[in-house]
């Protein structure tokens, strides 16, 4: 088995993680693959981690920064 495999199958259990995820939760909101703000595309990683999400980590830390007074 060759980097590229094991690769694979690291974003294979991240897939399976963030569907487990995403059922319990019971949200039916799956997140977005690009960015509501700008459009970039979201890294499959942070989509895993934060499931639900609509924006990339450098908007959603403007928009969390805006919220504070
Ligand atoms: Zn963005």
């Amino acid at each position: 088995m060759d980097d590229v495999d094991l690769a694979w199958e690291c974003t294979e259990a991240h897939l399976q993680q963030a569907l487990a995820l995403r059922l319990r939760s019971g949200t039916g909101q799956a997140s977005r693959f690009t960015c509501l703000d700008c459009e970039e595309e979201i890294p499959p990683e942070r989509r895993t981690a934060a499931v639900g999400c609509v924006r990339c980590l450098d908007c959603q830390t403007v928009i969390e920064k805006r919220r504070k007074p």
